[in-house]
C-alpha cells in the first residue's frame, strides 16, 4: 500500500488522481489532500468522501468555509505552510504535485528533505528549479517520477538505459488549435478559439501553453533536468493525434515510442505505482483510432517558443524561471484581453533579453528572478 499526498487535487490532474486511486484502493491511498480554495465545494466533498488525515486549503481566508463543510475527523491546513506540512507528514511515502503555477516548489522541496519521493504534474518546479531540486533528491536519495504524459512516456522507452546510449529525446507535440493557422491570423486570434485544445482536455493554463508551444518547451527544460540531459539532445515533434506520447533515439539509431490514448490517467498510475505495471480499467488499445499517425516538424516561425525554450535551458542558472514567470504573466494577460495572442511570445523574449543571468542559482535567486519577470512582464506594452 502506498499512501499519497496530493497537491492540486481539485484541478484536472487532481481528479484523474482520485480516479486512479479509485482504480487501486489494494495498492494506493490518499493521506493529504490540497487545493488553491477556488474550488471550496469539490475540495470539501474530497474531503468528506475521502476522508484523508489532513487537508490544506491555500487560499487562508477559506478556512473557516472549509471547516464549516466537512466534519472533524480531518485536520485541516491552510497557506504555503500547510502545504509544506502535508508535504512532510510522517504517513506519506510520494507527494504528487499538481498545483497550477509556482506554488508546488517550496513543498516538492520540503518533501524531498522528509524523504519522501515526489510525483511531478508541475512542470514549473522542473523548470525553475531544475538544478537545485534534482541535487535534492539526488542527495537524499528519494524519487522525482514523472507524471507529465511526454517524460512518462520517456521513462518508460529508457527503462533505466544510461545517457550515453541516448542520441535524442524525442517529445511530441500535438500542435495546438492553430498547427494550420497563417501567422497573418494570429493577432486575431481570440481565447476562446485559444480554449479548444484538439486531444487532451487539461486546465486553461496548460491549454493554452499548448496553443502557444510554450508547453512544450516548458517541456523541453522539464525533460533536461528529469534525464540529466542537455539541452541540444531533447527534440520535439509534432504528431496531432497525441496517441505517440514521445520517443527515445538511441544511440544504434533505434527508436522507442510510447502509444496510448491521450488519458492521463495511465502516466499518473504509472508514477504512482511504479516499478509495477498493475491492470486498471481503462480501455484496451483501439486500433482502428489509432489507425493514423502522422508526424511533422515544427515550424520555428510561425511558433518562436521553441526556440526561446531552448535558449532559456542552454542557459540556465535563472533564465528558465524567467522564462516561465513572464509566460505565466504573458498568458494572464491574454486571458484578460489586455494583449493579443502573439504578444505572449512578446513577453517572453522582452524579458529573456532584458535578464542578467544569475547561474548556478539559490532558491532565493530563483524567486527574485521569478519576481523581476512578473513585474517587467506586467509593465510590457509592446514594441
Ligand atoms: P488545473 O487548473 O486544472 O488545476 C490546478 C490545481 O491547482 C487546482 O486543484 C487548484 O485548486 C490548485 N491550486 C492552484 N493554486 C494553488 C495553490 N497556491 N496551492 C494549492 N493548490 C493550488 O491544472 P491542471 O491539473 O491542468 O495542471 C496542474 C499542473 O499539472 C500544471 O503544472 C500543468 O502544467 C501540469 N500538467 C497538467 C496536465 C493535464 O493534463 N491537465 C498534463 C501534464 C502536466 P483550486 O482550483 O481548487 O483553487
Amino acid at each position: 500500500m502506498k499512501r499519497v499526498v496530493l497537491l492540486g487535487s481539485t484541478g484536472s490532474i487532481g481528479q484523474s488522481t482520485l480516479k486512479v486511486v479509485e482504480d487501486l484502493p489494494d495498492r494506493l491511498r490518499l493521506v493529504g489532500l490540497a487545493a488553491g480554495g477556488g474550488n471550496l465545494d469539490e475540495l470539501a466533498r474530497q474531503t468528506r468522501r475521502l476522508r484523508p488525515s489532513a487537508v490544506c486549503v491555500f487560499d487562508a481566508a477559506k478556512l473557516p468555509s472549509l471547516r464549516a463543510r466537512v466534519d472533524g475527523a480531518t485536520r485541516l491546513l491552510a497557506g504555503e505552510e500547510g502545504l509544506v506540512e502535508l508535504a512532510t507528514m510522517r504517513e506519506a511515502d510520494v507527494v504528487l504535485i499538481a498545483i497550477v503555477g509556482t506554488a508546488g516548489l517550496r513543498p516538492a522541496l520540503a518533501a524531498i528533505e522528509a524523504g519522501k519521493d515526489i510525483a511531478v504534474a508541475s512542470k514549473e518546479i522542473l523548470v525553475m528549479a531544475g538544478e537545485a531540486v534534482t541535487a535534492a533528491a539526488k542527495r537524499k536519495g528519494v524519487r522525482i517520477l514523472p507524471v507529465d504524459s511526454e517524460h512518462n512516456a520517456i521513462w518508460q522507452c529508457l527503462d533505466g538505459k544510461p545517457r550515453g546510449e541516448v542520441r535524442n529525446l524525442w517529445l511530441t507535440a500535438s500542435g495546438g488549435p492553430f498547427r494550420k493557422k497563417p501567422k497573418a491570423e494570429f493577432a486575431r486570434i481570440t481565447l476562446q478559439e485559444a480554449l479548444k485544445h484538439p486531444t487532451w482536455n487539461m486546465g486553461s493554463k496548460i491549454t493554452l501553453d499548448s496553443a502557444t508551444l510554450m508547453n512544450k518547451g516548458l517541456e523541453m527544460i522539464e525533460a533536461r533536468w528529469l534525464f540529466d540531459i542537455e539541452m541540444a539532445r531533447v527534440q520535439v515533434v509534432i504528431h496531432p493525434q497525441s496517441v505517440v506520447h514521445s520517443l527515445v533515439e538511441f544511440v544504434d539509431g533505434s527508436l522507442l515510442a510510447q502509444l496510448c490514448e491521450p488519458n492521463m490517467r495511465l502516466p499518473i498510475q504509472y508514477a504512482l505505482t511504479y516499478p509495477e505495471r498493475l491492470p486498471n480499467t481503462l480501455p484496451s488499445a483501439d486500433f482502428v483510432k489509432m489507425a493514423r499517425m502522422d508526424f511533422e516538424m515544427p515550424d520555428h516561425d510561425r511558433f518562436p517558443a521553441l526556440r526561446l525554450a531552448r535558449e532559456a535551458g542552454e542557459r540556465g542558472g535563472t533564465a528558465p524561471a524567467v522564462f516561465n514567470a513572464a509566460n505565466e504573466v504573458a498568458v494572464d494577460r491574454f486571458v484578460k484581453g489586455e494583449i493579443r495572442f502573439p504578444d505572449i511570445w512578446g513577453i517572453v523574449e522582452s524579458a529573456l533579453a532584458r535578464h542578467r543571468l544569475v547561474e548556478h542559482a539559490s532558491l532565493e535567486e530563483i524567486l527574485a528572478a521569478d519576481r523581476w519577470a512578473r513585474e517587467v512582464s506586467r509593465a510590457w506594452k509592446g514594441g
